[in-house]
């Protein structure tokens, strides 16, 4: 790769600003791990407050240019990076496993979905439509025109390290803005680094595409600078409700708008009526998909009282046999957690629920970087279990006695993300969908979809605004009102 010298032993990553390939300014690095057996996949630059705010530099520097480039020359470049990333596809495959743990399955989707992201994506520059206005003004010509923001800056996370910093940054480059991109710690390869050699070779002009990389517990100071900085006209963040929180605040002293995509604690409603080998099968994979390490999981399930017994006992038993180990192994169905921090946290949580009350049906002890896929039922409604996304592969079910109860219980959550509803009778399940507090409601599916021209985002502290291909003009494109006047 473009970006990689081969040491001796490990891969040295650098930043790519300016389309130069750096060392961070202050010349330190650190170890970007494998989480199921701790080896450096490669030694990364810890960055700080000033690569950002030459990254910021670059991407202002180049944007006179790029936003003046025909829709048609951004179509070429997205068309060739998307041929890129497909060639290779079994090299990226590797590293999403050593660098993320993630399993064959899901590395695919991901795989999958960027590359019709890409393609999908290449055309919105021909998107960008305006409109023509009628004036009172007497013979007076009046329009909206869209024009790019200007520098967007794209704080993405590690999870599913590929898709979010491929959405962070495909929508703002191909409308003609420019963009600093800073990865996560744990995915600064694979979710950063990657699409600027992707892009480089894909013949993306230097400064457009910017990214910057920082060590472990340090991203404060970079955010603090894309927050700040007034070149930067736009945020767009993929993470935690904490830390999005937190980055809106200050965005705010600064009048900057933002996406946020955070956290969810999406329910999986299934009624008396639904199917219950398609329940408990929607349920495992809603649920326990990348070891629970998706915003979109199933955290809640509301299993209507008739098929309780049967449901929670077939399920517990999947559950129970799903397999854990090395996401390098096809057999693996739930790899290691992204670190020991979210081990600690996952495991933390369940303790305090049993000590609460709750009961463990299946799973519920760490089995070494591995947390078992976990079915837990009585949880109390004030434990941080029932309360707060815990990002792992836990599923609290509860029994409810109707589809009213099922709906109020779903409702009363801060987040609104995703949502599934299983039922045999499709317009009930539509009415509960128009019911439901969340920004996507999947009927007679579990709530695990993305496809790149779909809006996607969430209410509540979930977030604000939508990615998806045409969705994501309204935040990567500003109106201009322009008139001529008449004679
Ligand atoms: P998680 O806990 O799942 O890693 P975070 O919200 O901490 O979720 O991480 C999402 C992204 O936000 C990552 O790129 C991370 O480095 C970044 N991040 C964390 N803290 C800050 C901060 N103070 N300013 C800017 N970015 C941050």
């Amino acid at each position: 790769p473009a970006g990689a010298s081969a040491g001796p032993e490990v891969t040295g990553l650098r930043q790519f600003i300016g389309g130069q390939w750096l060392n961070s300014s202050g010349g330190r690095t650190f170890e970007d791990l494998d989480p199921w057996n701790g080896k450096v996949v490669a030694r990364v630059p810890a960055g700080d407050s000033h690569d950002a705010r030459a990254a910021i530099e670059a991407a202002h520097a180049a944007f006179p240019g790029w936003t003046r480039t025909s829709p048609g020359v951004r179509q070429e470049i997205f068309l060739e990076a998307a041929e890129v990333l497909r060639r290779r596809r079994a090299e990226i495959m590797g590293l999403l496993a050593a660098e993320t743990g993630c399993g064959h399955a899901f590395g695919s989707i991901q795989l999958d979905f960027v590359l019709s992201l890409l393609r999908q994506a290449s055309g919105a520059g021909y998107a960008a439509v305006g409109q023509v206005i009628p004036s009172d003004e007497p013979d007076a010509f009046a329009m909206a025109v869209r024009h790019p923001v200007g520098v967007v800056a794209a704080i993405a996370p590690w999870n599913a390290a590929l898709v979010l910093s491929c959405r962070a940054i495909a929508a703002p480059l191909v409308l003609g803005n420019t963009v600093v991109l800073k990865p996560s710690e744990e995915s600064p390869w694979v979710g950063g680094l990657l699409w600027a050699e992707i892009f480089e070779e894909a013949g993306l002009p230097p400064g457009v595409l910017n990214v910057v990389t920082h060590a472990r517990g340090e991203a404060g100071a970079i955010g603090q600078e894309l927050v700040s900085h007034p070149w930067v006209r736009r945020i767009n963040f993929t993470g935690s409700t904490a830390t999005g929180r937190r980055l809106a605040e200050a965005a705010g002293r600064h009048l900057k708008r933002m996406v946020l995509e955070l956290g969810g604690q999406n329910p999986l409603i299934i009624l008396a009526d639904a199917d219950v080998d398609y329940a408990v099968n929607a349920a495992a994979y809603g649920s326990f998909l990348h070891q629970g390490q998706i915003c979109m999981c199933a955290r809640r399930i509301f299993v209507e009282r008739p098929l309780a017994a049967e449901f929670l006992g077939r399920f517990a038993a999947k559950t129970a046999a799903l397999p854990c180990g090395d996401p390098k192994d096809r057999g693996t169905v739930i790899g290691p957690l992204i670190n020991d921090y979210a081990l600690r946290t996952v495991a933390r949580r369940v303790d305090e629920a049993v000590a609460s009350g709750a009961r463990v049906l299946a799973g519920g002890t760490a089995a070494g970087p591995c947390y078992p896929a976990t079915l837990i039922v009585d949880v109390p409604a004030e434990t941080e279990l029932a309360r707060h996304e815990t990002f792992g592969p836990v599923v609290i079910a509860d029994v409810v006695e109707s589809a009213e109860e099922a709906l109020a219980q779903a409702n009363d959550s801060r987040y609104g993300l995703t949502a599934g509803v299983l039922t045999g009778d499709p317009e009930r399940g539509l009415a509960l969908a128009n019911r439901l507090e969340a920004g996507i409601v999947h009927v007679n599916d579990q709530p695990i979809h993305d496809e790149p021209q779909m809006p996607f985002g969430g209410v509540k502290d979930s977030g604000w605004g939508r990615f998806g291909v045409t969705f994501a003009m309204e935040e990567f494109t500003e109106m201009r009102w322009v008139t001529l006047a008449g004679g």
